[in-house]
């Protein structure tokens, strides 16, 4: 791995459309007992209303994206969805992480994650999943928010990347929220306690 990286810690987190990725990163950020920063992610994709610049994305052009992309910036970087939308964690979140005495908590999409696994064999990477494909697609429809046919692509996505569950070191179930914050925290605890085994 490259030295650079050596002492630079972050966890991967990815998870179906749907698993509670969201709120589940909001109860780490406040809850586990290594701080997290979690990392801000590039993308294309236009902001949404509410969406602030540095803080939810740095919302980049394509341009720009491609061009970083180019200058080796990404730690990873995917289009997902197959909306054309390119997302990417650049390798200065790790360092920013670092810089604040935390480890980078990245929510990312299975193509990155993969990335970042075989890169990086060593990352700490969790998988989140609920036990059945109708809860996914019961929560993905409570939001709203979404047309039927960005639904009907988010669950194709969601049944691929239940395939990839088994790359990530760890799997996480998410039936019971504080079931699986509480397994999560110490699944990191014990991460943590081996750093200096
Ligand atoms: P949204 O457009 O709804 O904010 O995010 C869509 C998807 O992009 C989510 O599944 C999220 O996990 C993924 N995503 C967000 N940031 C990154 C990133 O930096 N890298 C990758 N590979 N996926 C990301």
């Amino acid at each position: 791995m490259p030295g650079d990286f050596e002492d630079m810690q972050f966890v991967v987190l990815s998870g179906p459309s749907g698993s509670g990725k969201t709120t589940i990163v909001e109860r780490l950020l406040a809850e586990s007992p290594v701080k997290l920063v979690k990392s801000v992610s590039a993308t294309t994709r236009p902001a949404r209303k509410n969406e602030v610049e540095g803080v939810n994305y740095y919302f980049l052009t394509p341009d720009e994206f491609a061009a970083r992309r180019t200058r080796g910036e990404f730690l990873e970087s995917a289009e997902v969805h197959g909306t054309g939308n390119w997302y990417g964690t650049l390798q200065s979140e790790i360092a920013r992480a670092q810089r604040e005495g935390g480890w980078a908590l990245l929510e990312i999409d299975v193509q990155g994650g993969r990335q970042i696994i075989e890169r990086f064999p060593q990352a700490l990477s969790i998988f989140l999943q609920t036990s059945s494909e109708t809860e996914y697609e019961r929560r993905l429809r409570g939001r709203g928010t979404e047309a039927e046919e960005i639904i009907q692509r988010r669950l194709a996505n969601a049944r691929n990347e239940l395939s990839q569950a088994r790359k990530y070191r760890f799997q996480v179930v998410n039936d019971d929220l504080d079931q699986a914050v509480r397994e999560i925290v110490h699944i990191i605890s014990n991460w943590e306690a081996q750093r200096h085994a």
